[in-house]
């Protein structure tokens, strides 16, 4: 047996990160080995309220049973096959998913960046042999603040300098036009372009919501113009703002949708693209793939995950609670607060510069109980599990008026 329980402190675990690990990252310094629900416990036995849920990966809340139940039980049976052999549990995600989602059919993978990765192949490919682009000339369109992962062609069309700095040459075929300016991806499109792709709303970007209509606008222009319409739902879809989708608020059904994060619950890394046969039918064997994308621990995993979203009624808590959650942040005078906003439980309180950024507001807030990540410098996120409660929720608000009102 591996010993799991080796007993260090958090400042000696945190020394050995620093020591070993890449520093690819900058965690607030608190050494996590528990989670139930919206609630964390530290190495020391202190407890937080969890407001980041792993970047929206553990909607469901942490380890939850039913889902830790279909890990268990599938890993004691079958957890890898590859897609050279087939599997008795593929197939039942592929069914569970097309038919909550409506799509015709559906692409597993295992990461965010490997589902955009596979949503672009497609679109080019869809590019070339649908809409007749001449070789070697699709264009992709995407949105400045956009965040889509980290591999190497998709910071090509990042427009955030540390994200490319150091990493160049990057993939050509990509276009950035601001966000949430429908104009703008009009004046953008050529007859070469295959797609645009967007998040619904600007999860690293800030929490950023687009003008209202947006996306509907967004929708009948890829129409007009035979141009993808790709919704990066990773961070916003499944529940997230209150809706199975974010463009469900606008009731858009884009062509593609990439998903991920809370896919599996946060147990494991589940990723899948989401479309119509005439752009999935793109794909012949051999063309694309991944060792580990599909394998039954992932369906089981993915396919628990999305039932307690639905049965547990998971979504329109979200919602409800959401809701209330932003109005009770919006109550509190604080002279650092410029704005509070988002949909459902994906929150961003904007500071002002003048407030020194958001990292010491995070820290202070980890004193109180309570763990939320920055964003973009002066943008706390209070994303909670979808299961929180009213009364989890006035516990949160009295310790962040706390922290919002100290000088
Ligand atoms: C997190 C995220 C990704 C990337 O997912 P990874 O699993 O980290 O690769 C892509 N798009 C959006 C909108 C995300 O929030």
């Amino acid at each position: 047996m591996e010993n799991l329980s080796e007993q260090l402190s958090s400042e000696e675990l945190i020394a050995l990160e620093e020591l070993y690990g890449a520093h690819n990252y900058k965690p607030l310094d608190v050494v996590l080995s528990r989670g139930e629900g919206v609630w964390v416990w530290d190495v020391e036995g202190n407890r937080y309220l969890d407001c980041l849920s792993a970047y929206s990966a553990v909607n469901q809340g942490h380890a939850h049973p039913r889902i830790r139940a279909a890990l268990i039980e599938q890993a004691e049976r079958l957890t890898l096959t590859s897609r050279a052999f087939r599997n008795d549990q593929l197939g039942l995600f592929y069914r569970d998913l097309c038919e909550l989602t409506g799509y015709e059919m559906a692409l597993p993978m295992n990461t965010g960046a490997e589902a955009v990765e596979t949503a672009l192949k497609a679109a080019r490919k869809w590019g070339y042999e649908v809409k007749g682009v001449p070789d070697g000339q699709a264009e992709i369109i995407a949105c400045a603040g956009n965040f889509a992962g980290r591999t190497i062609t998709i910071i090509s069309f990042s427009s955030d300098p540390q994200y490319r700095a150091g990493f160049g040459p990057f993939t050509p075929g990509f276009k950035v036009i601001p966000y949430g300016d429908a104009d703008a991806l009009e004046a953008a499109i050529t007859p070469n372009t295959v797609a645009f792709i967007v998040e619904p709303i600007q999860g690293e970007g800030g929490v950023i919501v687009p003008p209202r209509g947006y996306l509907r606008r967004v929708r009948d222009i890829c129409t007009r113009h035979n141009v993808l319409f790709i919704a990066d739902e990773i961070q916003t879809g499944l529940g997230r703002t209150g809706k199975l989708f974010a463009c469900d608020h606008e009731g858009v059904r884009p062509d593609v949708v990439t998903i991920g994060k809370a896919l599996s619950g946060g147990f494991y890394p589940v990723s899948a693209v989401l479309s119509s046969r005439e752009v999935l039918g793109v794909f012949r064997p051999g063309d694309h793939g991944s060792t580990f994308g599909g394998n039954p621990l992932a369906a089981a995993v993915a396919r628990a995950a999305l039932h307690v979203l639905i049965d547990e009624d998971m979504i329109a808590n979200a919602a409800e609670m959401g809701e209330y959650f932003q109005d009770r942040l919006a109550e509190i005078t604080s002279p650092h607060v410029k704005e509070v906003r988002g949909r459902g439980l994906m929150i961003g309180v904007e500071l002002k510069p003048e407030a020194g950024g958001a990292r010491r507001f995070c820290e202070a807030l980890q004193e109180q109980g309570i763990l939320a990540k920055e964003t973009h410098q002066h943008i706390i996120r209070f994303a909670p599990p979808l299961i929180i409660t009213r009364d989890e929720i006035d516990w949160a608000v009295e310790r962040i008026r706390t922290v919002l009102t100290m000088p």
